[in-house]
């Protein structure tokens, strides 16, 4: 009988990578992770660049990868790749860049 709680694999498409237990809520790997989340903060930064305010959601969700990447990086310690952390670093300065031009107020370019 599969255990549900440990060893759980990643539930996008045909990819079968082992989802870390800081992933465990998310339900996939550390890969497809980096992939979602870049995507959403190029969104988030392309909304900025028109002038747009992000709202609470998107800030909300922006406040907790920060918070998430840290983690990550914190436990997976060496078992991550070097590809992994420097994605999982790029990753928490594109977060960084938006947050702060977040707080600028509407933008002026
Ligand atoms: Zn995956």
């Amino acid at each position: 009988m599969a255990t549900l709680t440990q060893t759980r694999t990643c539930q996008i498409g045909a990819c079968s990578d082992r989802v870390p237990a800081t992933l465990a809520q998310q339900g996939i790997c550390l890969d497809h992770y980096l992939d979602q989340a870049f995507a959403r903060v190029a969104n988030a930064l392309e909304q900025r660049r028109k002038g747009r305010t992000l709202d609470s959601r998107t800030m909300d969700w922006l406040q907790k990868q920060g918070d998430f990447t840290v983690q990550l990086l914190a436990e997976g310690g060496p078992a991550h790749t070097p590809e992994e952390r420097s994605r999982l670093l790029d990753l928490l300065l594109c977060l960084a860049n938006v947050q702060e031009y977040a707080h600028q107020g509407p933008a002026t370019w």
